[in-house]
């Protein structure tokens, strides 16, 4: 039976450990995909082209913008980013469940646009300062960026509330546990049957 997928919204404060725990229950769990974004961001150490992100010029970027690709974009520390419409419209075409790693900002776009049906998930530390212990921790940061980064982290986490989910990251396999038991229960709803589906069971001869 092919059904639709389903789309996920991520979010989460810099340094709560969303992508270590998204990456793992992509191993466990199958038939999910994640979404690139686009960004006028520059590439980090390691960072290939289309892998995390898809790096385009603020041209290319305004240009998507005003064709109307993309779902939703937001400026985020400066950078543009963006959420292509016909990339995750083939993926969740083809089945696959769709994770879009996006800020608070774009997931309120997401969430108020009826067409989606989204779960929406936000991932928080245990507290203000665990997360500044785990970024200091680090030891890539400056004290002012660490500053600046739970300054930002405390605004997100007023944005908590208006997500279907919380994930708290007090430990990596609880947090991703937690996370694959939203997807299971999503894919266990009966609402997932395409309309008029009769369920026919095959019986014991
Ligand atoms: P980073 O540059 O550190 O990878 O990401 C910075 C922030 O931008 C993160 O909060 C991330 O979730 C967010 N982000 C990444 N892609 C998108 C996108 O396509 N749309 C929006 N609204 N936010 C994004």
């Amino acid at each position: 039976m092919q059904v639709a997928g389903q789309l996920y919204i991520l979010s989460a404060p810099s340094g709560c450990g969303k992508t270590t725990i998204l990456r793992q229950v992509m191993v466990n769990i199958p038939g999910l995909a994640f979404s690139v974004s686009h960004t006028t961001r520059q590439p980090r150490d390691g960072e290939e082209n289309g892998v995390a992100y898809h790096f385009v010029t603020k041209e290319a970027f305004t240009e998507m913008r005003d064709e109307n690709r993309f779902i939703e974009w937001a400026e985020v520390h400066g950078n543009y980013y963006g959420t292509s419409r016909q990339a995750v419209a083939d993926q969740l075409q083809n089945g696959q469940d769709v994770f879009l790693d996006i800020d608070v900002q774009g997931a309120a776009i997401i969430s108020e646009d009826s067409s989606f049906d989204p779960v929406s998930i936000f991932v928080a530390p245990p507290s203000l300062a665990e997360l500044e212990r785990r970024l200091r921790g680090r030891g890539t940061d400056s004290d002012e960026t660490i500053a600046l980064r739970l300054q930002n982290a405390a605004k997100e986490m007023a944005a908590a509330s208006q997500y279907q989910f919380l994930v708290i990251n007090d430990g990596l396999d609880d947090a991703v546990l937690v996370m694959q038991s939203i997807i299971i229960a999503r894919r266990s709803r009966t609402n997932r049957l395409p309309d008029g589906t009769a369920i026919i069971l095959e019986t014991d001869k």
